[in-house]
């Protein structure tokens, strides 16, 4: 016999048919017993009348909750019962597997809500409650439709290697693994390989892959291991044509997630989401400076030429009240807080053609047009201190013939954090990896 799901029941009233899932409450009573079953699709009451069959009656009051259960039973309409006016009545049931009591914490008690570091010990239970199911159909929409956008737009997808021989863009980050009889380093970005892609004529790519960065703190938005988002785009004219992208590129996802999970998010999450308007305002980096002093907001000294968190989140604020926006690109920022492969502007050679995406006070992105010419990006790179000889393959990508180019890098889960309104990026991952975390 095919499974229905849950969801799907109302189309099969007086059918017999076979359901699967979760044992969410058992009403053990006199005469009836009520098994509330849960899929992904739904809950649906299943109803037993003790004396039709005591053997198996004597065995449903042995269930824990949380028991993986499959039910066959005969769908009739009962308008007393809440869920949905219908329900199952029980002929058999294969018990799949127990859930042994007591659970570790039960899932369903919204009262009791554990800290996040102990849910992470139990994430597939975690994982159960609806609202975190949700989490991951909204990702898996949002994925699709971004990936959607770049195929058409001429993007071609790429998949770079993780492990690399040297350490890249800079020390700093970097994770060191045994590599035969030599080292080797988890990539912490794939940058440099995305722009391989402009050199050998690929024109467009994009990469969905993990990003690894052994930064040791522990921020609500900092992972060792994240999935990246990564687009690079050739002959732009600057950085304004790759923020021209992105804008396009998420409005689209936000439009493609409104549409499929709008009222669920709404249900769970109790607010509207809402499609970003396009163009996101664009501020230099000077004038946030300014505007935040007007603001009252001193940025900390050490801090020079970049934005703090809570430089960002208030810098948020004035965009907002000013653009009612909760997206904006910060633009131009200083060499000295970017990397050497950032192209500087022509007419100002302490800036960068460069920017940051903030969306609901968060930096989600990192973007600009890149350096494509061999000798200007060679100096660059020595103005930094960097050693030749660990880039100079990178630096052979400028040397027979590579178009200007540019692009950006944006973590999922911070765009997820945004999208969701989640405060914390551990809410937002399948599993966590950090400083501390390394199971499951
Ligand atoms: P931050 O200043 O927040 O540490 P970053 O400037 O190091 O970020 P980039 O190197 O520009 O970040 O990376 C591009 C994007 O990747 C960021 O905008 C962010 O969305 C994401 N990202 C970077 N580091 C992390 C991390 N440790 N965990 C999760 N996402 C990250």
């Amino acid at each position: 016999m095919q499974r229905t799901y849950i969801g799907d029941l109302s189309n099969h009233i007086d059918q017999e048919v076979k359901v699967q899932g979760w044992l969410q409450i058992l009403r053990d009573q006199k005469k009836m017993q009520f098994l509330i079953l849960r899929d992904r699709t739904g809950l649906v009451q299943v109803a037993h009348y003790r004396p039709a069959n005591e053997e198996l009656a004597n065995q449903i009051s042995t269930l824990g909750t949380e028991s993986a259960l499959t039910i066959i039973g005969k769908v009739v309409k009962n308008d007393v019962v809440k869920l949905g006016g219908l329900e199952i009545q029980l002929q058999e049931l294969k018990i799949e597997n127990t859930a042994e009591t007591p659970m570790p914490y039960d899932p369903f008690d919204d009262e009791n809500v554990p800290s996040v570091d102990f849910r992470m010990d139990w994430r597939y239970l975690d994982l159960r409650r609806p609202q975190n199911l949700l989490i991951f159909e909204v990702q898996t929409t949002l994925e699709h439709a971004l990936r959607e956008f770049w195929l058409q737009n001429d993007f071609m997808e790429i998949h770079s290697p993780k492990i690399m021989g040297s350490p890249s863009e800079s020390g700093a980050e970097l994770f060191q693994l045994e590599y035969f009889d030599r080292k080797a380093y988890l990539a912490q970005s794939p940058q440099f390989y995305k722009q391989m892609g402009m050199a050998a004529g690929f024109e467009r790519v994009f990469e969905v892959g993990p990003v690894f960065r052994a930064d040791p703190s522990f921020t609500s938005r900092h992972m060792t291991e994240f999935t990246g988002l990564d687009m690079e785009m050739s002959w732009v004219d600057s950085h304004e044509d790759v923020m021209v992208f992105t804008e396009r590129w998420l409005q689209y996802a936000y439009q493609r997630v409104q549409e499929k999970h709008g009222e669920q998010i709404k249900a769970a999450y109790g607010f509207d989401l809402q499609v970003p308007a396009i163009p996101f305002p664009r501020i230099s980096m000077a004038d946030a400076v300014t505007a935040l002093k007007e603001a009252g907001y001193e940025l900390p000294p050490e801090k020079k030429g970049d934005l703090d968190p809570g430089g960002e989140r208030a810098l948020a604020e004035y965009i907002k009240k000013k653009y009612s926006n909760d997206f904006f690109f910060l633009i131009d920022w200083p060499i000295q807080v970017r990397p050497f492969y950032h192209m500087r502007h022509p007419d100002n050679e302490t800036l960068t053609r460069s920017f940051d995406l903030i969306a609901g006070g968060l930096e989600i992105a990192t973007g600009a047009q890149r350096e494509h010419r061999y000798e200007v990006l060679k100096k660059q790179a020595l103005e930094k201190g960097l050693g030749l000889e660990n880039i100079q393959f990178y630096l052979d990508f400028f040397r027979f013939g590579c178009p200007p180019h540019g692009g950006f890098g944006m973590g999922l889960s911070r765009l997820l954090m945004v999208l969701l309104q989640l405060q914390n990026i551990r809410e937002t991952v399948y599993l966590f990896r950090g400083p501390n975390r390394l199971n499951p």
